[in-house]
């Protein structure tokens, strides 16, 4: 789902900061064979062997290893430019004895080659053996030849260090940034959504205004019909059949509306004392638009009164009845249940549809966490339901078997024990008292 800051980007950072200081590492060797032509003036054939090798080592390091990488790739270019370097090296040492300001190139090479690839470091040791080595061999002082080449490792390690911890800052700084833009878009999607419940508020109050006078106009239209003695028979058909099924038509958009305008409120919610079976019907209600191509089954105990928030154990029941219904094909079976265990009231929420994969399971009550595809699921709906059950000192399991079905049970305490609250005044109604 989301893309992490690649290995192939780290690669790509020390390719930026090998050609960042390429600049400067050029100025620096400019530098040093200057000094070294001008030490060695005078004798001729150690000034030419520098000037030569200078030109050619400048040209190449400039120009060529730089044309070269796009075809051979930075690695071999690198493994090229050493070979050539200490090759270079060597023969100034032979032409000047090993003048002390040669080997100041020594370290400085092994300064700005660092976090190409695996082999930097095998590459660095064969650099410097061969050039010590021919150094012994053809009369340097092994003094000299041990101190650059502590300069020459420690540097290197040092710059590698750097490198490294720069491009570990640089990988943690690109996920963090990847995590705000991410935390930006659930931002967005949550202030949609209140605005979503805000807009269903809103329109729910509108309808419920005309449905008012709607329900009293045919309420009366239907006294009055059957006040009336005299009726056509096409009459008495409207007053025994037309009106009272429109009339129940009519109270179950009321109650539909009416839930709805319960259910989306914004407003704060305490603890009051309710009755329980009249919220899992409000659930099913709302739900029931969902579950029009499958079975409901009920098995409701009566369960009284609990207390808690009803209009938040609605929208846990609402949310798992939708997930079950949405993952239910045609046909199949979603039974809601509820019975008294002691204290607590236990609801399962069971459905036979497509069940969840151990990967699903295993983040499923994680925010954001959604197999649906986008504008159908938000990911939101199980990690609100599992922070409602907790705050309700409840507990919620899922049972699921991919391709058989899925049951949610919940176990709520008919009495959480609750930290008394500011603002619900700690004054619980009780249901039916
Ligand atoms: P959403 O429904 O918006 O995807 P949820 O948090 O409610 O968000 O659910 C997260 C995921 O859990 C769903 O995308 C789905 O993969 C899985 N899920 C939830 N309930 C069921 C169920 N009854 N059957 C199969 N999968 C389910």
């Amino acid at each position: 789902m989301e893309t992490q800051p690649s290995v192939a980007s780290h690669v790509a950072d020390s390719e930026r900061v090998q050609r960042g200081i390429q600049g400067v590492a050029g100025m620096g060797a400019s530098v040093a064979n200057l000094a070294l032509l001008l030490s060695v003036w005078g004798q001729w054939s150690a000034v030419l062997a520098v000037a030569g090798v200078s030109v050619v080592l400048t040209l190449f390091n400039a120009v060529l290893a730089e044309r070269l990488v796009p075809r051979i790739g930075r690695a071999r270019a690198e493994a090229l430019r050493m070979g050539i370097n200490a090759t270079g090296i060597c023969l100034i040492g032979i032409h000047t004895r090993w003048h002390v300001l040669l080997w100041v190139f020594v370290p400085y090479n092994m300064l700005w080659y660092f976090g190409l690839d695996s082999w930097v470091r095998p590459r660095m040791a064969i650099y410097l053996v061969s050039i010590d080595g021919v150094a012994l061999a053809t009369g340097a002082e092994p003094a000299t030849v041990l101190s650059f080449s502590i300069i020459g490792i420690f540097g290197y390690l040092v710059s590698e260090k750097r490198g490294a911890l720069l491009t570990e800052k640089n990988l943690e700084l690109a996920r963090t940034h990847q995590e705000l833009q991410q935390l930006h878009q659930r931002a967005l999607e949550q202030e949609r959504l209140s605005s979503l419940g805000l807009m269903a508020a809103s329109v729910a109050h509108e309808i419920n205004n005309p449905m008012s006078y709607v329900t009293s106009n045919v309420d009366s239209l239907l006294q009055d019909m059957r006040d009336e003695p005299n009726l056509s028979a096409p009459m008495k058909e409207y007053v025994d059949d037309v009106l009272p099924a429109t009339l129940d038509g009519i109270k179950r958009v009321n109650s539909i509306v009416s839930d709805l305008r319960r259910f989306s409120r914004g407003d704060f919610e305490g603890y009051s004392s309710y009755d329980f079976n009249a919220e899992v019907r409000t659930a099913l209600r709302i739900a029931r638009i969902q579950l029009g191509h499958v079975r409901v089954e009920e098995a409701l105990e009566e369960v009284g009164p609990v207390v808690g928030r009803p209009r938040q154990i609605v929208q846990v029941l609402v949310n798992l009845l939708v997930n079950a219904g949405q993952a239910t094909p045609a046909g199949g079976v979603v039974r809601l249940a509820a019975r008294n265990e002691g204290a607590l009231v236990r609801v399962e929420v069971r459905d036979t549809g497509s069940g969840m994969s151990e990967e699903t399971k295993r983040h499923l009550f994680e925010p954001f966490f959604t197999t649906k595809p986008a504008g159908l699921g938000t990911g939101l709906g199980l990690s609100v339901v599992q922070g409602i059950i907790k705050a309700h000192g409840g507990r919620i399991e899922v049972e699921s078997e991919l391709g058989k079905g899925t049951c949610f049970t919940i176990e709520l305490p008919k009495v959480p024990a609750l930290p008394p609250e500011k603002g619900s005044g700690g004054d619980l109604r009780v249901a039916g008292h």
